[in-house]
């Protein structure tokens, strides 16, 4: 008898966690603080570094409780292998520097996140390695950039903070056409409402910090694909040190256990909130892929089985009105993040986009005055009525 994989609910819950005698049966997973382990036995000691073995060394390399983490992660994106790093941007950064060399040369879309877009501009330009922005929304022009040849494909959808949606399939096809290992931000998304493994990437990776640990209490990132991609970024990042904390892991684990179950809910309240925003007479315009008038509607169709959590909005009127309307928001951190319970706000010139100028950020069509909005895991009809209060008050 073959038995069925667990849809993903089961799988936040056991992945990773499968019952098993180890832990002294602990039914939960234990933190290893541990730096380093012990062995006796020299021989075997030599095996486990040689990999022969399974064990751990040191545990800036691999440790039990961040591997749970990765375990729980390589099953809710389908992957051969996993690994992790100790915050989203060392993810992105480790394994671009572990995939390119001088002279290569990267495609990309000019909408990723602000950290992201400071490596293809700053820092791997010192390395003599070219990244080819694209606009976002036209896949010609990426398709064209892409067969001129390019050593990495690297996508995000949806994108922060406008949540533009990339065709992910078919971008992926034009990436292998010249030989390119696909990588895809799948931050925004999460494994519940997009696995782009299976739409042809070759790795995928996340900010860990937002949706998977959900807690806004704990930095991290992951990386999934094949055992051969995979390995190339940890042989990077355990040399180069961007190791993920144990505690940082344990709270991962913790947060992924009900990932389905706040992803589900965020997403419905995100619809329903998005659909009233796009009402109101004192909102200009609503950026949301589950919106019938979103310019990318029909490609967040094909690809994702949810809309997921995150939104932007622009009111009438300029900063001015964003300076009255967040700080009267009662069910709303205004702060630079998103992704976990409690709902956040916050204009992208604060919080993704700072790394950027007002220029940079004008040429990406991110306007000042534009909010971002993390929608949270509270009842949507309390959050429907503080933005209605919040808008009242302009
Ligand atoms: C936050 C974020 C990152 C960076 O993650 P950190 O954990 O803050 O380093 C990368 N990509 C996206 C889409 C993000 O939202």
């Amino acid at each position: 008898m073959t038995e069925k994989k667990p849809n993903f609910g089961t799988l936040s819950v056991w992945a990773g966690e499968e019952k098993k005698d180890g832990w002294q049966r602990a039914t939960q997973v234990p933190v290893v603080h541990s730096v380093s382990f012990g062995y006796d036995d020299l021989d075997y000691w030599y095996d486990v570094a040689l990999g022969k073995e399974k064990g751990h060394i040191y545990s800036r390399n691999t440790n039990p409780t961040v591997e749970v983490f990765e375990e729980k992660m390589r099953q809710l994106e389908g992957a051969e292998a996993a690994t992790s790093f100790a915050t989203g941007m060392a993810a992105i950064s480790n394994t671009l520097y572990a995939l390119l060399k001088p002279g290569d040369r990267v495609v990309s879309i000019k909408d990723t996140y602000g950290g992201t877009n400071e490596i293809f501009t700053h820092f791997l330009p010192r390395l003599n390695i070219e990244a080819a922005l694209c606009p976002t929304s036209d896949h010609a022009a990426i398709e064209t950039e892409i067969a001129k040849g390019c050593t990495v494909l690297y996508l995000e959808t949806p994108t922060n903070p406008t949540l533009k949606v990339v065709d992910i399939a078919r971008l992926a096809r034009a990436g292998h056409a010249v030989g390119a290992t696909v990588i895809v931000d799948n931050t925004f998304s999460t494994p519940i409402n997009t696995n782009p493994l299976t739409l042809g990437a070759d790795l995928v990776l996340h900010s860990a910090t937002k949706y998977l640990g959900g807690h806004a209490d704990a930095l991290g990132g992951i990386i999934c694909g094949s055992q051969e991609l995979v390995h190339k970024a940890f042989a990077y990042r355990e040399i180069n040190g961007a190791t993920l904390d144990p505690m940082a892991a344990y709270l991962m684990i913790r947060g992924l256990k009900t990932l389905a179950l706040r992803i589900e809910r965020q997403n419905q309240n995100a619809m329903q909130i998005a659909r009233f925003l796009k009402g109101h007479p004192k909102v200009e315009d609503v950026f949301y892929p589950g919106l019938e008038t979103h310019m990318h509607h029909e490609i967040a169709k094909k690809q994702m089985r949810g809309f997921g959590g995150m939104m932007s909005f622009f009111l009438k009127g300029d900063f001015d009105a964003v300076r009255v309307f967040l700080p009267r928001l009662k069910y709303a951190h205004i702060a630079a993040n998103l992704g976990p319970v409690e709902t956040v706000a916050g204009p992208p010139r604060t919080t993704s986009h700072v790394e950027v100028t007002p220029e940079q950020r004008a040429a990406m069509g991110i306007p000042e005055s534009l909010i971002r909005y993390s929608v949270g895991i509270e009842d949507v009809e309390d959050l429907i009525a503080d933005l209605e209060q919040a808008l009242d008050g302009i």
